[in-house]
C-alpha cells in the first residue's frame, strides 16, 4: 500500500487516443495478479500443455480448459504467457509460432483475439487489452455517451463442438493422471465466457464505466468465413473453367489425376487455380462428411472467424402529452402520391426536436389513439410515446425540459407538448392501460336543417339523466371503409350538452363525452343511417358537423410532470 501514491497510474481512458497501456492496473493489483498467475501456472500439467499446443490448441484455450481465469492474462501477450508457463525453455522466446498455433483449432482464433474484419482483412491483437482498445475506439467513434455497458458475444456452433471434442480428448487421455482426478469439470470455462472475462476489465477501464445490465450494448458476433469463401471461390473457379470451354468435371478430374496433367491441361490448371486435391481435405468443403469430424486432433483452420462488432443502445422512450392547435396538421407524416397532406405532422415536429438531442438513428412515434388532420387536440392533450433508436446520448432531465420548451416556443404554434420525460419501457404499459376504457371529450360545431328549439336542449342533455349513458351502433364509416374491415360496433355516449351560439339559430356547439373509438363525425350526421341513432335522427332533422375539437382524453398516462 506504501507505493500507492507515488505510482498512481495516469488514466487517460476518457481521451480519444487510448492505448493498451491505459489498461494497466495499479501496481498493487498487478503484484497480486502476477502472484495469482504464477500460482495458477504452477498447477498446469506441463506435459498436457505441450501436447495440446502441439495439436494447435492455443494457450488461452488451454487456460480455460484448466479453469485459469487470471485478470492479468488480459494485458499479457502470448509471448509473456508462454514464458510464464514454459519459462524454463529459453528457446521458446525466439520462435513463438513453433509453439502457439497460428490459428487455434479449437477457438478458431477467438481467444487469440485474431479475426477477419472488414474486407476480409485479418486483424491480430497481441492481448485482450489490445483488442479492447479497438472495441473502445469503435464506441468512441460512434460517439456514444455511456454510463455502463453490456457485453454480448455470439459464436458459431463449431466452437461449442470443438470445446466438447477438446474436453473429451483431455478426459480420455489424462483421466488416470493425478492432476486430472483433482480437478473438477466446473473449472473449465467456455470460449465465450473466457473471452468475456478477458475483455470485461480492460473495457471497463478504457470506457471508464462498469459492465452489467445496460441499455448500451457491445455485441461481438463471430461467424465462420472459411466454408463460405472456399465454396464461393470453388464455384468461381468452376465458372472460370466453363468460360474456357472446359467441362468443370473434366477440369477437376484433371487435377485429381496429377499424372494426367500435360502441358495443355497444365495451363488450364494454372490459370484457373483449381484447388489441389491434397488441400481439399482441409478446405471446408468436406464439412458435411461425417468422417474425421468427431475425432481429435481437430481440423486445421486456415482463416480466423469473421467478426462483426456492433455497439448500440436499446430504444429509449420519451412520454408526454401533445396538444394540436391547427386543423391542417396530421398526426403522422402523411404523403399521398408524393404530395404532403397538411402543413406538418405532430410526429415530425416533436421527433425532429427530440432526435438530434439524443443523436439517435431514427424514431418511432406511438400515440394513444388519433384525431383527424382537421381536428384540434386541446385540453390535457393526448398521451404519446417516442421511441428513439440507438441514441448516442440520453438527455438529462434538464435537457428534456429544454426540448419541451423549444417545441413549445416554435413560431408557428401548431403543437404544444406537456410533461415530456424519459420513461422506461413501462411507458408502453401505461399507454395500454385504460386505453380500452378511456373516454374522450369533444366539442363539435354542428349545423342543423331547422332552427334550434328549446326542447332540443332537453332532448340532448336528458340522455344522460334518463339512461345514464347512451348506446349507439356504428357500422364502419364509409370514409374509412377502404382501410378498415366492415364491422358493426357498439359505442357509448356518456353525456351530451348543447351550447348555444349567440346570434345563430341553426348552429350550436355540441359538447360530449364518449367511449374511445366512437366516430364523432358519423354520430352527428348519421353516415347515411350507418350510425344509429345520430344527432340528426335524435333531433329529427339533417345535421352536419363543421368543426371538431378533442377537448380531453381521459387517461392518467403522463398527466403529471
Ligand atoms: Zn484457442
Amino acid at each position: 500500500m506504501a507505493n500507492e501514491t507515488e505510482d498512481a497510474p495516469t488514466n487517460s481512458a476518457s481521451e480519444s487516443h487510448a492505448t493498451s497501456a491505459d489498461v494497466e492496473r495499479n501496481p498493487t493489483d498487478e503484484d497480486k495478479n502476477e502472484k495469482l498467475l504464477n500460482d495458477a501456472v504452477q498447477f498446469l500439467p506441463t506435459d498436457a500443455v505441450k501436447d495440446l499446443l502441439s495439436k494447435e490448441v492455443c494457450l488461452r484455450c488451454i487456460f480455460r480448459l484448466f479453469g485459469m481465469q487470471v485478470p492479468i492474462c488480459s494485458s499479457l501477450s502470448v509471448k509473456s504467457l508462454l514464458c510464464h508457463v514454459l519459462g524454463e525453455q529459453a528457446d521458446l522466446h525466439q520462435n513463438i509460432s513453433s509453439v502457439e498455433p497460428n490459428i487455434c483449432r479449437s477457438c478458431l482464433g477467438i481467444l487469440q483475439f485474431t479475426y477477419c474484419g472488414d474486407k476480409e482483412r485479418v486483424v491480430e491483437n497481441e492481448s485482450a487489452c489490445d483488442f479492447a482498445v479497438a472495441i473502445a475506439e469503435l464506441v468512441k467513434k460512434e460517439g456514444h455517451q455511456i454510463d455502463s455497458f453490456s457485453l454480448e458475444v455470439s459464436m458459431p456452433p463449431t466452437i461449442l463442438e470443438n470445446e466438447n471434442k477438446l474436453s473429451l480428448y483431455v478426459k480420455r487421455k489424462y483421466r488416470s493422471e493425478a492432476w486430472f482426478k483433482d480437478r473438477s469439470i466446473s473449472e473449465c470455462s467456455s470460449t465465450k465466457d473466457a473471452l468475456k472475462f478477458a475483455l470485461t476489465n480492460p473495457l471497463e477501464t478504457l470506457l471508464d464505466v462498469k459492465c452489467g445490465i445496460s441499455t448500451f450494448h457491445i455485441r461481438l458476433t463471430y461467424s465462420r468465413v472459411e466454408a463460405s469463401i472456399r465454396i464461393q471461390n470453388f464455384v468461381e473457379k468452376i465458372e472460370g473453367c466453363k468460360r474456357r470451354k472446359v467441362d468443370a468435371k473434366n477440369c477437376l478430374d484433371t487435377v485429381k489425376d496429377k499424372s494426367a496433367i500435360t502441358g495443355v491441361e497444365n495451363s488450364v490448371v494454372s490459370t484457373t487455380e483449381v484447388i489441389p486435391v491434397d488441400e481439399k481435405s482441409s478446405n471446408g468443403l468436406q464439412d458435411n462428411e461425417p468422417s474425421e469430424t468427431h475425432e481429435f486432433p481437430l481440423k486445421k483452420v486456415n482463416e480466423p472467424c469473421r467478426l462483426e462488432c456492433l455497439c448500440f443502445r436499446t430504444p429509449i422512450y420519451f412520454g408526454g402529452r401533445y396538444l394540436k392547435y391547427s386543423r391542417n396538421v396530421s398526426q403522422t407524416r402523411w404523403i399521398i402520391d408524393e404530395e404532403r397532406m397538411g402543413e406538418a405532422s405532430i410526429e415530425e415536429i416533436i421527433g425532429g426536436n427530440i432526435l438530434p438531442m439524443c443523436r439517435g438513428d431514427s424514431y418511432k412515434f406511438h400515440a394513444a389513439g388519433r384525431e383527424d388532420i382537421d381536428v384540434r387536440m386541446l385540453g390535457s392533450g393526448r398521451p404519446f410515446l417516442f421511441e428513439i433508436q440507438n441514441a448516442r446520448e440520453v438527455p438529462s432531465e434538464l435537457l428534456v425540459k429544454e426540448i419541451e420548451s423549444k417545441i413549445n416556443s416554435l413560431e408557428n404554434k401548431l403543437v404544444r407538448v406537456k410533461n415530456l420525460k424519459i420513461v422506461g419501457s413501462q411507458g408502453w404499459t401505461l399507454m395500454r392501460e385504460g386505453e380500452a376504457e378511456k373516454q374522450k371529450q369533444y366539442a363539435a360545431l354542428v349545423w342543423i336543417s331547422r332552427p334550434l328549439q328549446d326542447e332540443d336542449f332537453q332532448t340532448i342533455s336528458s340522455l344522460k339523466e334518463t339512461v345514464r349513458c347512451y348506446q349507439i351502433l356504428q357500422k364502419t364509416p364509409i370514409r374509412v371503409l377502404h382501410r378498415r374491415s366492415p364491422l358493426e360496433r357498439e359505442k357509448i355516449i356518456n353525456w351530451m350538452k348543447i351550447e348555444k351560439i349567440a346570434g345563430s339559430s341553426q348552429y350550436f356547439l355540441l359538447h360530449m363525452c364518449t367511449q374511445a373509438g366512437t366516430y364523432i363525425k358519423e354520430f352527428v350526421h348519421g353516415d347515411l343511417g350507418r350510425t344509429n341513432p345520430s344527432i340528426g335522427s335524435i333531433l329529427g332533422c339533417r345535421a352536419e358537423i363543421l368543426q371538431l375539437d378533442v377537448t380531453d382524453v381521459k387517461m392518467n398516462c403522463f398527466l403529471t410532470e
